[in-house]
């Protein structure tokens, strides 16, 4: 069992134990040893065998116990037990946002609720609001949550499907039977949200290539299959579909699959007026005037560029296909550069164990260098941000000292010392301008009383964007990805501000982020706003998301020249300055 699976369980039984109301500071300790084992990228076992558990996280001995039964047989009786003991239903309904676990065991023991189901009856009856401490306001939000958690339940965040597709893929590209083969759909095209993993394949045996799908290791179970197409549903719950076809068809056939409908709808319609017929199966040349079975004329394609080029068409990148004007723009060959992810000459909005970071400052300096980075920024929380450890002015100014000191032994690598300062309820920051002014730069974000109505958010985020030392507006919506929805934010207004007061926007490319959305980044780019790519990376692996961060910055049409963390040191330093 790997770290990350301990956590999990960790977690598991943490929220259990509050489910079946046992002593708050039981399920504490679970969590609290979960959060240390998640942050610990070592050899789990060695510690076991060691016996160091107790030294390495301060475990007690109940819990050094049940961690090692996990690691050394990847079993838990302990657990087993815990979940025969609370009813499923209650798990479930821990899935609803603006419901904990103790509003669920209210529910569970004064109304005798066991399942969201039961849930949702009751509420609509108004027998929740009936409760002490829940009120019809509550109600309401219980069933906006329900509703929430249903739409959630089938999307998967992009970087989570794409690793799992990615996976699927290299395991079929070495199947004897396979010619060519890609990832299609939504994931090719890089949108946030994916309800399913789209293959392409061309083969001549689509049979025993197919068999060997429909029992690859990872799946739970195949939900339809005829010679060409089979539909599975992976262990991690989503489904994967596999799409075989010849190889004369391969190129057609990914670009209809990649599309958005609305970008294979224009295609089509542009391939009519030029007298062709597009298709997933081939594009054809019409003659007028003779029957019909003697007037198509098929025009081989064997890759999309030919496809594009037959069609008069500068190629259009897979992240365009989205029906917002890309056709148009490759007909005039405007369609522009895209930045590539090779292009990032560095990164800013990262944290460290100075806030709630998982490493040290020289941890992350040195995974961002051997990443082949030239420079890297802090932007740990500041005071007001207590929940993830906010730097006082004091600790601040200790880190900026401790950064000063790190770049004296770097070579050709530096360090900028920022923070990433909150923005307070009246759009005013945590930290005075005499503080920010030692900072080599300020990324100011938004981390609570977030439901504000939209006037009052946006004249927030426009306030603190109009501060002189404000570098960059950090994650603008505040959407949590299947967790959390956006802030009401008037992005008009904000791009405006942005442009005007030469505050650039974060595109934050945290898993469940990817925030300020890929749609208005055309608009912004076009009114002179310039991106910053960041991972807000709490741990060294997550510096891996800034190819995911590209890939949006691509979606949004971004050129290398739009994004600031393409500049060399030197040059960011002078935009900086
Ligand atoms: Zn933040
Ligand atoms: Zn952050």
């Amino acid at each position: 069992m790997d770290n990350a699976q301990v956590t999990d369980t960790l977690e598991e039984i943490a929220l259990l134990l509050e489910l079946s109301g046992e002593n708050p500071f039981k399920a504490l300790a679970y969590t609290k040893a979960a959060r240390a084992i998640d942050g610990y990228d070592g050899d789990l076992e060695a510690l076991v065998a060691e016996k160091k558990l107790g030294s390495e996280f301060g475990l007690g001995d109940a819990l050094q116990q049940k961690v090692t039964e996990l690691v050394t047989t990847g079993k838990l009786a302990y657990l087993d037990k815990l979940r025969a003991s609370v009813p499923a239903g209650l798990v479930a309904m821990a899935e609803i946002p603006a419901l904990g676990p103790k509003k669920i065991r209210t529910l569970h023991d004064k109304l005798g609720i066991s399942s969201v189901e039961e849930l949702e009856v009751a509420c609509r009856a108004g027998k929740v609001r009936e409760l002490a401490g829940f009120g019809a306001k509550t109600e309401e939000k219980i069933l906006d949550g329900i509703a929430r958690a249903r739409t959630y339940a089938d999307q998967f965040l992009y970087s989570e499907a794409l690793a799992l597709a990615e996976e699927l893929r290299d395991a079929l590209r070495n199947h004897n039977e396979v010619a060519q083969i890609a990832i299609a759909g939504g994931l090719r095209r890089g949108i946030e949200l994916v309800d399913v993993i789209e293959l392409v394949a061309s083969s001549r045996n689509p049979k025993e290539l197919l068999d060997d799908f429909v029992t690859w290791t990872d799946m739970k179970s195949v939900t339809s299959r005829d010679d060409h197409f089979a539909t599975i549903i992976l262990k991690a719950g989503i489904s994967a579909t596999l799409r075989v076809v010849a190889d004369s068809e391969y190129a057609f056939a990914l670009h209809e699959f990649t599309g958005s409908a609305e970008h294979n709808a224009a295609l089509r319609e542009l391939a009519a007026a030029q007298k062709k017929e597009l298709t997933g199966h081939g594009l054809f040349s019409i003659k007028e005037g003779a029957k019909k079975s003697a007037a198509r004329e098929s025009i081989p394609c064997r890759t999309e560029h030919e496809i594009f080029a037959a069609l008069d068409l500068q190629e259009i990148p897979p992240e365009l296909r989205e029906g917002r004007g890309e056709i148009e723009a490759a007909a005039e060959h405007k369609i522009p550069r895209l930045i590539e992810w090779t292009q990032l000459r560095g990164t800013f909005h990262c944290h460290t164990t100075a806030s709630d970071g998982r490493n040290s400052l020289l941890e992350m300096a040195t995974e961002a260098r051997d990443l082949g980075l030239t420079y890297l920024g802090i932007a740990d929380h500041s005071r007001s941000s207590v929940i993830a450890n906010g730097l006082s002015e004091e600790r601040l100014a200790d880190q900026v000292e401790a950064i000063r000191k790190l770049n004296l032994d770097l070579d050709e690598f530096h360090v900028f010392a920022g923070s990433e300062v909150d923005i307070l309820k009246d759009g005013s920051l945590d930290f005075g301008d005499d503080v920010l002014r030692h900072l080599d730069y300020v990324v100011a974000s938004v981390h609570n009383v977030m439901g504000q109505d939209e006037e009052t958010m946006t004249a927030r985020l426009i306030r603190a964007m109009e501060n002189e030392y404000v570098t960059m507006l950090g994650h603008p919506s505040g959407r949590r990805l299947l967790q959390r929805e956006a802030s009401r934010v008037n992005f008009d207004k904000i791009i405006d501000c942005a442009a005007r007061t030469g505050t650039w926007i974060e595109l934050n490319c945290s898993a469940s982020r990817m925030d300020m959305d890929w749609r208005w980044w055309r608009e912004a780019r076009d009114r002179g706003v310039k991106c910053v790519i960041n991972p807000d990376a709490h741990r060294i692996s997550q510096f891996a998301m800034l190819r995911h961060g590209v890939t949006a910055a691509r979606k949004g049409w971004l050129r290398r020249e739009d994004v600031m963390n393409t500049l060399t040191l030197d040059e960011i330093r002078r935009a900086l300055a």
